[in-house]
């Protein structure tokens, strides 16, 4: 190879003259993928603004797909402004190392999602930042336990795995009323089934809101809604809170991949129909659940008699009958069946996978070990195995099906 043709096949396909025509229009985005952003002279890359949105610096800071995602979720949300980040989990955690300091304490209701737990008892604990567990059900335990130390409470609505349903906007009065930041793990909720930064609709009526200050989400569920994707995002009203977080993931050096960002960009148009269709359909089945009798207690928040099923109603169905609840329900197992044959039950089931997460169009199935997973016992719930359920888009007719054959072959009716 000669030295002209090697600057052609080199030189010529990295420094191409060729540029496509602006003005391209099409139902999806694109996406945009950099480390490298360039910047034409030396002076505009000393003015250039990572910030704000003003323009572009360097992939970790934002590019137009990121861009985008994050301004879709402002409005999925109600909020203001949005930080992408790796997982769901890595909002939780991010908003901890960005708001706490050594010192202060953090509350965490005993039914928070179990890694949050995990993070409070080893990483935060090792940087002198204490954590008390507080009972979501009784706003009076969490007002006890707020002291002058506390600086951020995190709630969630309905708690991990047992599905009771917090009084929301009590628990972010409490805070307020003490000035502490109140952070919601908004997973469950969606920004579909109840509005985190308008708890009680207030603002879209020309009143004041009552909002949580952070919304932290795993778009890893139904958002992505493919079971394909990890992502979290950390949505808020305030500029500064907004700052205080946005220098601490930039310094964390925390960004999320563009095809990524795509993938969730491509299935947020649908998002607000599969959440209801995962709905409606495990709805079906929980009514299913509530008449058999090896379910000795159901877990969903929508069903009367359900742990917290009045706070369901006051914050998500307002005008009775059109609330709505992510498509998951857990199911206590009456305590005569033991263990094994749970277990078994759950290996029995064709249709629904074993496997954590949710959102997905494949429904899956976990036992879990509630005692583990907890610093009290529940008295709200009754004695038996802990079965929950992710209800994916199939038809809830073949899902029925699939239950009752699991149910006859290892759950027999005494
Ligand atoms: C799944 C989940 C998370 C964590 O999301 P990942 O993306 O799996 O890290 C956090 N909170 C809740 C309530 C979740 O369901």
């Amino acid at each position: 190879m000669n030295d002209s043709s090697h600057s052609k096949n080199t030189t010529g396909l990295i420094h191409h003259p060729y540029t496509p025509p602006g003005g391209f229009q099409a139902p999806q985005p694109g996406v945009f993928k950099a480390s490298t952003v360039y910047f034409p002279t030396v002076a505009d890359m000393r003015q250039r603004e990572w910030k704000d949105k003003s323009g572009y610096t360097y992939g970790l800071h934002g590019t137009p797909t990121t861009y985008l995602l994050e301004e879709k979720l402002c409005t999925l949300e109600g909020g203001d402004q949005c930080l992408l980040v790796p997982s769901g989990l890595a909002a939780l955690t991010t908003v901890a190392l960005a708001l706490l300091q050594t010192g202060d304490e953090l509350l965490l209701p005993d039914n928070v999602y179990g890694p949050n737990k995990a993070f409070a008892e080893v990483e935060l604990r090792h940087f002198g930042i204490t954590h008390q567990v507080y009972d979501a059900m009784d706003p009076d335990d969490l007002s006890r336990k707020i002291t002058e130390r506390t600086r951020l409470v995190w709630l969630e609505a309905p708690g991990s795995v047992s599905m009771e349903f917090c009084d929301l906007p009590e628990l972010v009065r409490r805070c307020q009323a003490r000035g502490v930041w109140s952070a919601l793990d908004n997973t469950w909720g969606a920004g579909l089934a109840f509005q985190p930064f308008d708890l009680l609709g207030q603002a879209a009526q020309g009143g004041t809101a009552l909002a949580v200050d952070i919304s932290a989400h795993a778009l890893t569920k139904y958002p992505s809604g493919g079971g394909d994707v990890l992502m979290g995002s950390i949505v808020t009203r305030d500029p500064a809170l907004h700052m205080k977080i946005k220098l601490c993931h930039m310094r964390l050096g925390l960004g999320v991949a563009a095809n990524d960002a795509e993938t969730v960009l491509r299935s947020l148009p649908s998002m607000a129909l599969r959440y209801q269709a995962h709905d409606a359909t495990a709805r079906r089945l929980a009514k299913w659940w509530q008449v058999q009798a090896q379910c000795a207690q159901l877990l969903h928040p929508a069903f009367a008699g359900a742990p917290g099923h009045a706070h369901w109603q006051a914050l998500c169905d307002a005008a009775p009958g059109t609330g709505l609840a992510a498509g998951l329900f857990s199911v206590l197992i009456d305590a005569r069946y033991s263990q094994a044959q749970v277990d078994a039950f759950c290996n029995g089931l064709k249709l629904f996978k074993i496997g954590f997460s949710w959102g997905g169009p494949v429904s899956l199935v976990v036992p879990y070990d509630l005692a583990s997973l907890r610093k009290r016992p529940s008295a709200h719930l009754v004695p038996g195995s802990l079965v929950r359920f992710s209800i994916g888009l199939e038809s809830a007719h073949d899902l029925l099906l699939d239950l009752n054959q699991a149910m006859q072959a290892h759950l027999p009716a005494a």
